[in-house]
């Protein structure tokens, strides 16, 4: 990914899904120090003070106890999808995806030699009759899902779906990897817990990260699981060998956590994020009306727009990047080049200004 700072001041570019870097929290770090505990190798789940704070923050955020001892420290949900890899998976195996999905975990999986295979969703996101049909044809080593505030579609999974879906990882032991990594970035409603916690005879392990929530530049992230599967996570040789993972910036980010400038700051965000969803959703209403399907987004970073006529979007995206706006084509989140008529819009960069200003781009391409 290009490093998106430098990003040209004349396009518009809604295909990245990044925080804007003036919402960064400079301030919160002018004063760090750090003692010689956290510059020593640290325990291998990461340190012990730290994930205490982070499970406290964790328990009030979710409204249901999180143990420390079933958090390990990562760097970033990236981080923990490739230890999933070396964990869960092994080149040759099969990994089950939604379809759609985040594009760079598949590209993951794939560069660890694994075949994807992806599996339709809806609004309530992955399909389970489907779901089982496909663990019951391809025996996979894990699923892979974003169940809240889905990277593209936004969908986030209701209570009775994460149900089902965790009953039916129980009963045929397939693996869930849930990326949890906005569950946090709710606007109205707190979606439903993250999917580890929801029966411990499940093989469940959710990821959560500070990127969406704090800082990307942090790459401070962790694993939720049982106990063994934590311990699995750090008995690996990475951490054997290396000790566990960012324990000075954890040790950088435990006080905004206790002393509540993180929740400030996260309540912030997500007040201005609900601010630009929704100045991108409406001005995109009133541009296209009933050229277009969305989901009005309650969370994450994306609106996932559909055109209804079925045109390839693809088609369209040079005319965008010459009148000045660029998107994803969903169909680069589709193992099955599926999705050709919608597109992702990331509306956490910019403000509502020049959301409305892309939205006047698109438009004047795709309208
Ligand atoms: N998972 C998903 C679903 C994402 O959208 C992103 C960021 N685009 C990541 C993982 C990467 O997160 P991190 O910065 O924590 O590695």
């Amino acid at each position: 990914m290009a490093p998106q700072v430098t990003r040209s001041s004349q396009l518009l570019d809604l295909a990245v899904g990044q925080p804007d870097p003036a919402l960064l929290p400079v301030d919160q770090f002018q004063n760090c120090s750090v003692n010689a505990s956290r510059l020593a190798y640290g325990e291998q789940t990461g340190d012990a003070s730290f994930r205490k704070a982070l499970a406290s923050w964790l328990s009030e955020d979710y409204g249901q106890p999180v143990h420390a001892d079933r958090l390990l420290l990562t760097n970033g949900s990236s981080n923990a999808l490739d230890m999933v890899c070396t964990q869960f998976g092994r080149p040759g195996a099969t990994v089950l995806v939604e379809d759609p999905s985040y594009f760079i975990a598949m590209d993951l999986f794939r560069e660890r030699g694994m075949n994807v295979v992806a599996v339709p969703m809806d609004d309530e996101g992955i399909n389970l009759a489907a779901l089982e049909q496909a663990i019951d044809q391809y025996q996979p080593n894990f699923f892979y899902t974003v169940p809240s505030f889905h990277n593209p579609t936004g969908v986030t999974q209701p209570l009775q779906r994460r149900n089902d879906l965790v009953a039916l990882c129980a009963r045929t032991q397939c693996p869930i990897i849930a990326d949890e990594i906005y569950q946090s970035l709710y606007f109205t409603q707190k979606p439903p817990r993250p999917l580890a916690m929801f029966d411990d005879d499940a093989p469940v392990v959710s990821i959560g990260s500070f990127s969406k929530i704090l800082a990307p530049g942090l790459r401070l992230g962790w694993i939720q699981g049982t106990e063994a599967i934590v311990s699995r996570f750090g008995n690996a040789a990475l951490l054997r060998s290396g000790g566990g993972l960012a324990p000075v910036t954890s040790a950088l980010v435990e006080p905004l956590l206790l002393n509540g400038e993180f929740e400030q700051t996260l309540n912030r965000l997500r007040q201005i994020y609900s601010e630009r969803a929704d100045c991108l959703y409406h001005s995109l209403e009133a541009a296209f009306g009933e050229q277009i399907h969305m989901v009005r987004p309650d969370g994450g970073f994306f609106i996932w727009l559909s055109f209804v006529d079925g045109r390839d979007v693809s088609n369209y995206q040079e005319a965008a990047k010459q009148a000045g706006v660029n998107f994803l084509p969903g169909q680069l989140c589709s193992e099955n080049n599926g999705f050709q008529s919608s597109m992702r819009l990331c509306f956490a960069w910019y403000s509502e200004p020049q959301l409305q200003e892309a939205c006047n781009r698109l438009a004047s391409v795709l309208a």
